[in-house]
C-alpha cells in the first residue's frame, strides 16, 4: 500500500510538471513516504531527512515533503524534530501534495501541512498513478482498518475502513487493462473485509475477474476472520484469480492470540486453512508472525514454530515485536529482551528457509506459467508463477509482460530458475491470458 501511495505522489507531481530522477542531487523536490508499523521503520524518516538537510544546505531551492503513517501519527512532532521539512501530509491527503509544494515554492516559508483525516483518501484519479511496474498495477479498494489488534498502529494512522464503490474499481481495472497491464493486485489493510452495499469481497473479485483482457488478479492482505466460503469458492472457481493467499497468523499460541485480540484461536485458524485447502488443494499460503510479543514464553514461541511447521507456508515474514504509540499492547510490559526477540526471529526464519528450500527443490523438472515482470540484465528475465513464486530465466526483454511456460531446472529457498522450452518463444502468449 505504501508503494501504491508513492506511485500516486509520483504521478501527481508528474502531472504538475515534474520529471522523475533517480539522482537525489538532481531533484528539485523530494517526497519521503513513511511507515509507522515498527519503530525502526519510523526512525528511517529521520535518517532520510537528516541526509536531505545536508543536501538542502548545498541546494537551497530543494523542497522536502514527508507523508505516510509517521506523518499522520506524529504530526507536529515530526516538524519539531526535522525542521527542514517544507510539506507534511497525512495518509488521507496525498491529493494535496502538488498544491502544497507549489505554495512552498511560490510563497516560501512553511511548512505547509495537511493532516486532515476526514479528507477523502480516494481523491487521486487513477489516471494520475505512476505505476512502478510495467506489469503489475496496484489498485487500492479500501483504506483503513476496523480491527483492534493490540500491537498495531494502522487503525490510528489510516483510520476506520472505507471501501470504494465497485464500479470505480472496475472502471480503474478496465483502464489499466486498456493501458496494457496484465496483472492487477487489489489492496486493502484487511482487503477481504471489503463490503460496499451488497458487494462483498468475493463479489468484488468476481466483478474484477470479468474485466475483459485481464490476465491475473491478486489481492492482499487478508484477515483470517474474513475468510468466507464465498472467498474460497472464488479462489477455486475464478481462473484469473491467482491461487495465493497472504493470511497473517501472528502467533500459534492461544494465550498470545487472545492478548493480541486477533479474534481467532489456533484451532480456528487451522480450520480456516483446512477449509481453504479442501476447496483449492494447490493454494499457496504465506503469513506474518510477530515474535517476542509481551509475555511470550518459550512455550508460546514453540507453539508458533509448530503451527508454521504444520501449515507449511510458501512464504513467511517474521517481525520482532515493536511497541507502538497508542496501541493497547503498550500497557503490557515489553519483557522479551531485544536479543531474545532476534534469536526467535532467526530460529523461525532459518526453519522456514530450510522448508522452502526442500519444497522448491521438489519443483525441479516441473513447469511454471511465469508472467515476466522484470528484466534484471541482458538476456535475463524474472517473473512470478500464479502461486507468486519467483522464477529466474534467460530470455529476451521483449517477453516483459508476457506469460511464458518455463521448465524448472534449479531452486533456492526464495526462488526457482528455469528455461524456456526449445521452440517455445513463438508460443509465448501475446495476450497474457492464463
Ligand atoms: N493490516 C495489514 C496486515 O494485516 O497485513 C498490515 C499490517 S502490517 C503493515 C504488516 C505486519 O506487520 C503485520 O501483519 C504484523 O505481523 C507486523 N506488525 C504490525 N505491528 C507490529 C508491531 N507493533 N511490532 C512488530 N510487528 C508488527
Amino acid at each position: 500500500m505504501n508503494v501504491n501511495d508513492s506511485e500516486k505522489v509520483a504521478g501527481l507531481l508528474h502531472a504538475d510538471g515534474y520529471e522523475r530522477t533517480d539522482e537525489v542531487d538532481q531533484a528539485d523536490v523530494v517526497f519521503v513516504n513513511t511507515c509507522a508499523v515498527r519503530e525502526k521503520a519510523a526512525e528511517k524518516l529521520y535518517h532520510a531527512v537528516g541526509r536531505l538537510k545536508r543536501l538542502k544546505a548545498r541546494k537551497p531551492g530543494l523542497l522536502v515533503g514527508v507523508g505516510g503513517c509517521v506523518a499522520q501519527l506524529q504530526g507536529a512532532a515530526v516538524l519539531e524534530r526535522a525542521r527542514s521539512i517544507d510539506v507534511l501530509v497525512g495518509t488521507h491527503n496525498i491529493a494535496q501534495v502538488p498544491a502544497l509544494f507549489r505554495r512552498a515554492r511560490e510563497r516560501g516559508g512553511g511548512p505547509f501541512v495537511d493532516l486532515d483525516r476526514s479528507a477523502d483518501s480516494f481523491l487521486v484519479p487513477s489516471s494520475a498513478v505512476a505505476h512502478s511496474s510495467p506489469v503489475r498495477a496496484y489498485v487500492t479498494v479500501m483504506e483503513g482498518c476496523n480491527h483492534v489488534c493490540s500491537f498495531c498502529v494502522v487503525p490510528r494512522t489510516r483510520g476506520p475502513e472505507v471501501c470504494r464503490p465497485p464500479r470505480d474499481i472496475v472502471a480503474e481495472v478496465e483502464s489499466l487493462v486498456a493501458q496494457g497491464y496484465p496483472e492487477v493486485m487489489l489492496l486493502g489493510q484487511t482487503v477481504n473485509a471489503y463490503r460496499h452495499g451488497d458487494v462483498d469481497f468475493a463479489g468484488l473479485l468476481g466483478l474484477v475477474h470479468d474485466v475483459r483482457g485481464l490476465g491475473r488478479l491478486r489481492f492482499t492482505t487478508s484477515h483470517p476472520q474474513h475468510v468466507t466460503p464465498r472467498l474460497a469458492d472464488a479462489l477455486r472457481d475464478l481462473p484469473r484469480v491467482c491461487p495465493y493467499l497472504h493470511l497473517p497468523v501472528q502467533s500459534g499460541s492461544d494465550r498470545i492470540l487472545a492478548s493480541m485480540r486477533r479474534g481467532y484461536t489456533r484451532a480456528q485458524y487451522l480450520e480456516t486453512i483446512a477449509r481453504l485447502r479442501d476447496r483449492v488443494s494447490h493454494l499457496a499460503l504465506s503469513s506474518d508472525v510477530i515474535v517476542g510479543y509481551p509475555g511470550e514464553t518459550l512455550d508460546d514461541f514453540e507453539s508458533t514454530v509448530s503451527l508454521v511447521d504444520e501449515i507449511g507456508y510458501d512464504g513467511l515474514f517474521v517481525f520482532a515485536y515493536s511497541p507502538r504509540p497508542g496501541t493497547t499492547a503498550l500497557r503490557l510490559v515489553d519483557d522479551v529482551p531485544a536479543e531474545e526477540k532476534q534469536r526467535r526471529a532467526s530460529v523461525l526464519n532459518a526453519r522456514q528457509q530450510r522448508a522452502q528450500l526442500r519444497r522448491n527443490a521438489q519443483r525441479i523438472g516441473g513447469r511454471e506459467e511465469v508472467l515476466v515482470d522484470t528484466v534484471p540484465g541482458p538476456d535475463r528475465l524474472a517473473g512470478r508463477s500464479p502461486h507468486f513464486r519467483i522464477v529466474h530465466l534467460a530470455g529476451p526483454a521483449s517477453l516483459l509482460g508476457r506469460v511464458v511456460e518455463v521448465e524448472i531446472t534449479g531452486s533456492g529457498s526464495n526462488s526457482l530458475t528455469g528455461k524456456l522450452p526449445i521452440g517455445s518463444l513463438t508460443g509465448a502468449s501475446p495476450a497474457p491470458i492464463l
